[in-house]
C-alpha cells in the first residue's frame, strides 16, 4: 500500500454532495432520466467530465440550465457553482442522501481517514416533503447505515477506553477473523451565502438541536461572489456564543474588506486563504488560526495561478496551523492520500514531515479532548507500525 494511503489521516474540509461518487451520481441522474425529469444524455456528459468543452443547456425539473462552456478539467469557481447547481437537482431527496453520506464515510475510511469533520447545508424542499431538519436526519441515517468501518459519531458514547484500544489496533483489529477499520465523523453543518439571516438562524438552532447526533459547528459556504458577510454575522455570532464552532470559506476571491471582518470574527478555522494581501496574511498569522487547505480544489478552480506558487508553502515554512484537505472529492476528482501526495511531491516534503503534518491536524479538530487523545494514540501507534 502507499505511504500517503496507509498514514492516518484526519479530513477537516470535505462537502457532502462534493464528495459524491461519479457512480453514485450516474445512477441517481439516470433514475430520474428513466422518470422522464431530466436529459440523462446531456448531464451524463457534465458528469463524466469527458468532452471538453461541451455545450449544455437543459431543462430539469422545469428549471432552466445554462451550462455555457464547462470546462471539464479546470473549473473556474463559477463553473463550479454552477456544477452544484445540477449535483444538488440530482441527489436532493432523503434516500439520496444516505446513500451519499454512507458512501462517501466508506471510502474516506478506506483510506485510512480516521477523523472526518463532514460539511454540508440543511436543505428544504417542500415538493419532496423535506425540511432542513429532515436533510440532517437523513445525513444521520447514512452515518447509521455504514457497514465496511465501525463509525463514532455520538459524542459522549464513546466509551474512551474500549474506544481507544480499538482505534488502537486500527487496521490489525481482527474479529471473527474479518478486519474492522474505525472512524471518527462529526458533522458541521453550512450556511449557503445566499441564505438570508433567517435562513441562516435557522440552521444555527438545527445544528443547537443536532448536538447530540455529533452536530459540532457551523461552516460559511456557497459561491464567494454572491452575498453580504453582514447578513450571515448575526447566526455565525450566536452560533459562537452558544459553543458552536464555526469556519468559513474565506479569501476565495478578492475581497479584502470581507477577509478583514472575517479575520476579525476569529473563527476556529479558515478555509482556502487563495486571495489574501500582505495584511491580511499578517493578521492572519498574528491569530494563527489554522486554515483548511485544499490544493486540488484551489488549482481545479483557478483560484491560485500555479501549484508552486501555492500558500501551503509560505505557511508551512512559518510553521502556521495547516490541515490538507479534500474540499469535493467527487468533483475535483481526488482523494485525502491524493493530497498528500501532491503535497509531498510538489514541496519537498518526507514521508516523516507528512506524518507530523497529518498528526498536527489534531489539534485543529472540532471534537473534544478525549477524541484527541484518543488520535494522538492511534497516530503513535500507526508511527511504529510504519517504521
Ligand atoms: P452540500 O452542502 O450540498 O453537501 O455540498 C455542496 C455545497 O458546498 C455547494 O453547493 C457549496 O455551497 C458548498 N461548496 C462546495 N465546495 C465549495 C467551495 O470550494 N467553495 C465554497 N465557497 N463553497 C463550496
Amino acid at each position: 500500500m502507499e505511504w500517503c494511503v496507509s498514514v492516518p489521516k484526519i479530513e477537516l474540509h470535505a462537502h457532502l454532495n462534493g464528495s459524491i461518487r461519479d457512480s453514485t451520481l450516474l445512477d441517481l441522474a439516470r433514475a430520474l432520466g428513466d422518470k422522464g425529469l431530466i436529459d440523462f444524455s446531456q448531464v451524463e456528459h457534465v458528469i463524466l467530465k469527458r468532452l471538453s468543452p461541451i455545450y449544455t443547456h437543459f431543462c430539469v425539473l422545469k428549471l432552466e440550465f445554462d451550462y455555457g462552456y464547462l470546462n471539464t478539467d479546470n473549473r473556474s469557481l463559477s463553473e463550479v457553482f454552477k456544477l452544484f447547481d445540477l449535483i444538488h437537482i440530482v441527489t436532493t431527496d432523503h434516500s439520496s442522501i444516505t446513500r451519499i453520506t454512507k458512501e462517501v464515510v466508506e471510502d474516506f475510511a478506506s483510506e485510512n481517514v480516521v477523523y472526518l469533520e463532514l460539511r454540508t447545508t440543511p436543505k428544504k424542499n417542500d415538493s419532496l416533503g423535506m425540511s432542513k431538519r429532515s436533510y440532517v436526519e437523513a445525513v444521520l441515517e447514512g452515518l447509521r447505515a455504514v457497514s465496511s468501518v465501525d463509525v463514532a459519531f455520538i459524542p459522549n458514547s464513546e466509551e474512551p477506553v474500549n474506544l481507544s484500544s480499538t482505534l488502537l489496533s486500527d487496521a490489525s483489529d481482527k474479529c471473527n477473523g474479518n478486519t474492522r477499520k474505525k472512524i471518527f465523523v462529526r458533522l458541521l453543518l453550512s450556511i449557503d451565502r445566499r441564505e438570508t439571516t433567517e435562513a441562516a438562524m435557522e440552521t444555527v438552532m438545527l445544528a443547537l438541536e443536532m448536538r447530540r447526533f455529533g452536530v459540532v459547528g457551523i461552516d460559511l459556504s456557497g459561491n464567494p461572489a454572491v452575498g453580504e458577510w453582514i447578513t450571515y454575522l448575526p447566526a455565525l455570532m450566536f452560533a459562537r456564543q452558544q459553543g458552536l464552532y464555526v469556519t468559513l470559506h474565506c479569501g476565495e476571491v478578492s475581497n479584502s474588506k470581507e477577509i478583514h471582518n472575517m479575520l476579525d470574527f476569529l473563527p476556529q478555522r479558515i478555509g482556502h486563504a487563495c486571495f489574501f494581501e500582505e495584511e491580511h496574511w499578517r493578521k492572519l498569522k498574528s491569530s494563527n488560526i489554522p486554515v483548511e487547505i485544499c490544493l486540488t480544489s484551489n488549482i481545479r478552480t483557478l483560484s491560485v495561478p500555479t501549484i508552486d506558487a501555492h500558500h501551503f508553502v509560505d505557511l508551512y515554512n512559518a510553521k502556521h496551523p495547516l490541515v490538507l484537505c479534500t474540499d469535493d472529492s467527487g468533483v475535483f476528482s481526488t482523494s485525502l492520500s491524493n493530497e498528500y501526495k501532491i503535497a509531498a511531491s510538489t514541496f519537498g516534503l518526507g514521508q516523516k514531515e507528512m506524518f507530523e503534518l497529518s498528526k498536527n491536524s489534531i489539534e485543529f479538530i472540532f471534537a473534544d479532548d478525549v477524541v484527541k487523545e484518543v488520535l494522538r494514540k492511534t497516530f503513535d501507534s500507526a508511527a511504529k507500525s510504519l517504521t
